[in-house]
């Protein structure tokens, strides 16, 4: 039988690309001989992207990558309509990163009798933070992450710290309902000034993304403190984003990584320094895994969960 991936000009083959259920049936039937990871996006692929996939793609036999653009997970006035749309590009990354099938549906394939009535529940960790700030969110995205991880059948999947909270909901979903699947956690992977890459970067004007650069100076001031405690972690960040008042601050919080909950300032561990804000017309997050107390300093993933660090 004839390879049905596409031959690029290089002659290498590209990922097979699946769009409907039957297809993603077939391709995914022919990855035999090892495990399967899976990477979902909503497209837009950047750097930190490729992080995930080149971090999976030494780890597990076949690499699946997911482009969908999860409307339920996006408000009424949120950017679905504007969101970048690049699946040339997005192709070219996936190829030459070694993905073998890319599973890119429209939402009718996803949700094919229109809104789906049973949803999954993210709980009370999905309704602080971001949770408070895009109501629904977080249904919404572990609705379509389980819908993906049995579509997909993968054994692995991997999710970028960047997304601290997303992240945490995927983990306990993942426990709480028993899913056969082994969650990794990708390093935030950042600009050389330090901007945590993004798709929604590319809203950015040249001034916005000067203005924005005080969410990861803000981090980077806080865990310079994180060896002082809370407090003076908080107001080192603090400290920062008052200097910039074109950054609209949602939050700046230092929290328990696995409730959420503001750390006391007696408290010494593992923590996450999370900050949101709007720059211009756009709504940015980052964030940062500290150890707090004696020894203190920045961490790339927290060290309870597995990581793909090592
Ligand atoms: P998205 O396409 O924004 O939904 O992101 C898809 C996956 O890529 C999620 O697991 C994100 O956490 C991850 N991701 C996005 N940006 C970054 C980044 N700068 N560094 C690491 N992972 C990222």
């Amino acid at each position: 039988m004839t390879d049905p991936r596409p031959v690029s000009v290089d002659g290498a083959h590209g990922p097979v690309v699946a769009r409907t259920r039957d297809e993603l049936r077939t391709a995914r039937a022919s990855l035999t001989g090892g495990d399967v990871a899976v990477v979902m996006t909503m497209g837009a692929l950047h750097e930190g992207h490729a992080t995930l996939i080149e971090t999976a793609r030494r780890k597990a036999a076949h690499v699946v990558v997911t482009i969908f653009l999860n409307p339920l997970q996006f408000g009424p006035r949120e950017d679905l309509s504007r969101y970048p749309r690049t699946f040339d590009s997005d192709m070219e990354i996936c190829r030459a990163a070694g993905v073998d099938l890319v599973f890119a549906p429209t939402p009718d394939v996803i949700y094919q009798d229109g809104d789906p009535g049973v949803r999954i529940s993210a709980g009370p960790l999905g309704t602080v933070l971001e949770g408070q700030a895009r109501p629904g969110h977080f249904d919404g995205m572990l609705t379509v992450v389980a819908k993906l991880l049995h579509l997909t059948g993968a054994d692995s999947a991997y999710f970028g710290q960047k997304d601290a909270q997303q992240l945490l909901l995927i983990r306990r979903m993942v426990r709480d309902l028993d899913f056969p699947v082994d969650v990794v956690s990708v390093p935030t992977v950042r600009e050389p000034d330090g901007l945590a890459m993004s798709s929604r970067n590319t809203y950015l004007t040249e001034s916005d993304r000067e203005v924005a650069l005080c969410l990861s100076r803000a981090l980077q001031a806080g865990a310079g403190a994180a060896g002082e405690g809370p407090s003076a972690i908080r107001r080192a960040a603090r400290a920062v984003l008052v200097r910039e008042p074109l950054a609209l601050v949602d939050y700046l919080v230092l929290v328990h990584p696995s409730t959420l909950e503001d750390v006391p300032e007696w408290y010494r561990g593992e923590a996450l320094l999370a900050v949101a804000g709007r720059v211009g017309t756009t709504r940015l997050i980052d964030n940062v895994p500290l150890l707090v107390g004696p020894g203190g300093r920045a961490l790339e993933v927290f060290s309870d969960v597995d990581s793909a660090t090592t």
